[in-house]
């Protein structure tokens, strides 16, 4: 229960006044539960005749509070019956009941009134914290089969926290309440046979905990297993088309019914052990009952007893109301056990260190003249296979370098490398002579603008998709960068102009349109330092040629690092670097290149045979 502790001191606190409230009219019931309760001793001494003695009204001189209290009471119930007989008097005795059990479930009612926000906002919280750590966490975290997990964190793992952990809240607030209430009742009346039960009730609770904790280990692996079915599901909608065209649907459906299988499987025996704990808790409440019953009636019997036997009767009804809240707090706690399972998963989110942090004492950058310089880099995705080695390239300002080289031979990294989406492993990186490493990643950012092979855009406007990294740009602006870009006449035939909505990613456009507004996109951000990663290489010869001379207009007076599936748009490159394998085994300029006769030669000629002229 510790884990559950810890949690509600990380994401309580803002609620507290809720939960003082809550706490407050809880007590307040369990008081009114145990004096509506209290109506059943004179109510059944009339019907039974037990007591025949006569009641003097009495004050706080002649004794403690609570036999004051338990003698006016039958003093005003008997000089009731006096005056109006006894059924009168037992109707009005029910009527105190029923006043009495209003006025408890009504606290009861504004107990769960209160505790509901503090339930729906944690678990709000919740999503939020996970939400804002995912933007924050670096681009390594998020591997093509972590995607679907964390987004089974997000949707399952929390909407488990919310009906689990969240849910049985209330009930881990209000029955320890009652259950003290009660219990403190019941020392007062009989402290000899509450130890008696008092020593009964561990045992009982301890045969609960066990299968609690067999619970929260089975529920973790189920929650696994949905992560690997929202992987699952999120790959098949990403991957539609393919699998499609490989008639691969029978393929992926048997892949997935297997998944689905063994999480039912283990879902049944989940549930089969959490429905355990009600008849279990039932069963061994009635065995705890009996021997209650066994031991306090043998006591009366033999007359050794404090209590009289109306007395026994109203500390078993308080009893009996003990084993409801208890019941319902292991219940709870079983709940809570797969709850914490997910919290657990959740953690693992919120817990994840980011490597890519600002550093103690960041450096800054006053008057950028956007100077760029690898030294000796090399960086693996793991540690033991460098994906890139030694690599030196120089980038003067306003200069274009450009890496080419088959694929996979390490461009994308070494761009990915420049705004820290990683960091080297050897070697480092200077912007104006300052390691990249010495910069707020804020900052450093700022510096850069991206155009990717995929044009990464929003299901929003085109106009909020080219402001997209601008705070405060006006329309005049926007609507220059998207000239520029060669976007502003499409966007204007299309039927709202700026605002019309673009579609999921940008699915009602072409390649060449999305690509255009992504260049508009960095256009606007005017970024001293730009990164172009096959930015042209999805698309269509004409549509290249437009985006081709938005880059251009682009990259004009800015220091570029150009990846270039098509050589023929990096001949103009200041210099060109050849990378194979991780290593730049040859650079200089188009024609330099060319007279080596080595690598480059090579690759413009695949690319004549291909098709793709090379000049
Ligand atoms: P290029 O852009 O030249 O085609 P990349 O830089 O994308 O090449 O990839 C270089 C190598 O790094 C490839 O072998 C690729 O498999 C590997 N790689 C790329 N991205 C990742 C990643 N996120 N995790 C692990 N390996 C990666
Ligand atoms: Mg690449």
């Amino acid at each position: 229960m510790g884990e559950l502790w810890d949690l509600l001191r990380r994401f309580v606190p803002p609620y507290k006044k809720y939960l003082i409230l809550n706490i407050v009219f809880n007590i307040l019931s369990a008081i009114l539960t145990l004096f509506s309760f209290a109506m059943i001793m004179p109510i059944l001494e009339m019907l039974f005749q037990i007591k025949e003695g006569v009641y003097e009204y009495m004050t706080l001189a002649d004794g403690n509070i609570r036999d004051v209290l338990i003698n006016n009471f039958y003093y005003y119930t008997q000089e009731a019956i006096r005056m109006w007989g006894q059924s009168i008097t037992l109707a009005v005795l029910g009527l105190v009941l029923v006043v009495a059990t209003a006025l408890k479930t009504g606290s009861a009612y504004l107990a769960s009134y209160f505790i509901i926000p503090l339930r729906s906002g944690i678990v709000r919280d919740i999503r939020n914290h996970v939400y804002e750590k995912i933007v924050h966490l670096p681009i390594g975290f998020f591997t093509a089969e972590r995607k679907g997990d964390v987004m089974a964190r997000m949707s399952g793992d929390v909407a488990e926290i919310e009906n689990s952990i969240m849910s049985s809240l209330d009930m881990a607030f209000k029955n320890p309440v009652m259950i003290i209430t009660c219990l403190a009742m019941m020392i007062a009346m009989s402290w000899q046979l509450t130890v008696f039960v008092l020593l009964l009730l561990p045992i009982a609770g301890m045969a609960m905990g066990r299968v609690g904790r067999r619970l929260k280990r089975t529920s973790l692996e189920l929650q696994q297993q949905w992560g690997g079915l929202m992987s699952n599901i999120e790959e098949t909608l990403g991957g539609l088309r393919i699998i499609k065209a490989f008639n691969a649907e029978n393929k992926v459906i048997g892949r997935f019914r297997r998944g689905t299988q063994s999480f039912f499987d283990l879902s049944n025996s989940v549930a089969r052990r959490q429905s355990l704990a009600h008849p279990m808790s039932e069963f061994l409440g009635t065995i705890t009952i009996a021997i209650v019953l066994w031991f306090g009636g043998t006591l009366i019997i033999s007359g050794s007893s404090t209590i009289t036997a109306p007395e026994f009767i109203y500390y078993l009804v308080i009893f009996y109301s003990i084993i409801n809240p208890a019941k319902e707090l292991s219940k709870a706690m079983y709940t809570i056990q797969k709850g914490l399972a997910s919290m657990e998963r959740v953690d693992k989110i919120l817990s994840a260190v980011n490597p890519i942090a600002d550093p103690q004492k960041p450096e800054t950058i006053s008057k950028l003249q956007g100077d760029v310089e690898y030294h000796n880099v090399t960086f693996g995705y793991n540690e033991h296979t460098p994906v890139v080695r030694n690599v030196n390239i120089r980038i003067r300002p306003g200069e274009t370098v450009a890496l080419v080289g088959q694929s996979g031979s390490g461009k994308s990294t070494l761009a990915d490398l420049l705004p820290r989406f990683y960091d080297v492993n050897g070697g480092s990186i200077t912007v104006d002579g300052i390691d990249v490493r010495d910069l707020r990643v804020h900052d450093l950012r700022s510096l850069m603008g991206n155009v990717n092979q995929e044009a990464i855009l929003f299901n929003d406007t085109f106009y909020n998709n080219i402001t997209f990294g601008v705070a405060d740009a006006t329309q005049e602006q926007v609507e220059q960068a998207a000239k520029i870009a060669n976007a502003h006449d499409f966007i204007m035939a299309s039927e709202n102009g700026y605002q019309t909505n673009i579609g999921d990613r940008g699915c009602r456009l072409s390649g060449g349109q999305r690509q255009r507004i992504s260049i508009a996109r960095a256009i606007l951000k005017n970024p001293p330092i730009l990164i172009l990663d096959e930015a042209t290489s999805a698309l269509d010869s004409e549509s290249e040629m437009l985006v081709q001379q938005a880059l251009e207009r682009l990259m004009h007076n800015r220091t570029t690092l150009v990846i270039a599936h098509r050589l023929s748009t990096i001949k103009n490159a200041t210099m060109i670097c050849v990378l194979h394998e991780g290593q730049i085994v040859e650079q200089g300029t188009h024609d330099e290149l060319m007279a080596l006769d080595g690598y480059y030669t090579r690759l413009v000629a695949m690319q004549s045979m291909a098709g793709a002229p090379a000049s």
